[in-house]
């Protein structure tokens, strides 16, 4: 039966109905505010299983010291990282410029569907909200795709985050206060100009907008 949840439910109200539901469920992360605060509500709902993460050999190293800091604070959370296995391409080789998608595909969505196809979990809890690009605006708690997405932070907005993060003295990535609101590999990242969208520093200028793990034919 469909829960009967509205804009105004709690994350943890949504997280606490996923894990009776699915309790084999698995949480990939990249360590964004989103993510981050994700991983805080689970924690406090009861989560003890994985936090799934891709490295495509391009994070920055505020990234990887997140991770390493969140994986100090949660013992009882089990941070699995997947190396993407491609070398980063010599200088100006990069395919993340003439095929960002590709390059994607390979670094990012390959490792982390083969690790998922592996385990089998029934649902993934996803830290996506409507307010971090335009086409998240239509974001739900629910979504199918090729199994059961859970997005407790759907509603939330940025601020919303954010409060929560410092009331909790969260290890935000510390790009995030220097205007990196979405951050993702170095050469495809940029800090945001005040009023755009937390992700318009994702591809910019490059007409991609998301990496393909959520949204495409290879969408998990
Ligand atoms: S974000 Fe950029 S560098 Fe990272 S996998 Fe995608 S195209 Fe490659």
């Amino acid at each position: 039966m469909t829960p009967s949840w509205t804009e105004e439910t709690h994350p943890q109200e949504v997280i606490a109905w996923a894990l009776e539901t699915y309790p084999n469920l698995l949480l990939p992360s990249a360590f964004n505010l989103n993510g981050t605060v994700l991983i805080d509500l689970a924690y406090r709902t009861g989560y003890r299983g994985e936090v799934v993460f891709v490295d495509t050999g391009y994070h920055f190293p505020e990234t990887l010291q997140t991770r390493d800091r969140l994986a100090e604070r949660y013992p009882d959370l089990h941070f699995v990282t997947l190396e993407a296995g491609l070398e980063p391409e010599p200088w100006g080789q990069e395919r993340y410029r003439t095929d960002p998608d590709g390059c994607c595909a390979a670094r990012k969505v390959a490792p982390l569907r083969s690790y998922i196809e592996k385990k089998n979990p029934p649902a993934l809890l996803n830290a996506r909200s409507r307010d971090q690009a335009p086409t998240r605006a239509h974001l739900g708690f629910l979504e199918l795709g090729e199994r059961i997405r859970i997005n407790p932070l759907a509603y939330w907005t940025r601020e919303r985050l954010e409060a929560y993060a410092k009331a909790h003295d969260l290890p935000v990535n510390p790009l995030y206060w220097v205007g990196f609101l979405s951050i993702g590999c170095w050469p495809c990242t940029r800090a945001v100009q005040p009023g755009e969208a937390a992700r318009a520093g994702r591809w910019a200028g490059r007409g991609k907008t998301e990496c393909g793990l959520w949204v495409g034919k290879e969408a998990l």
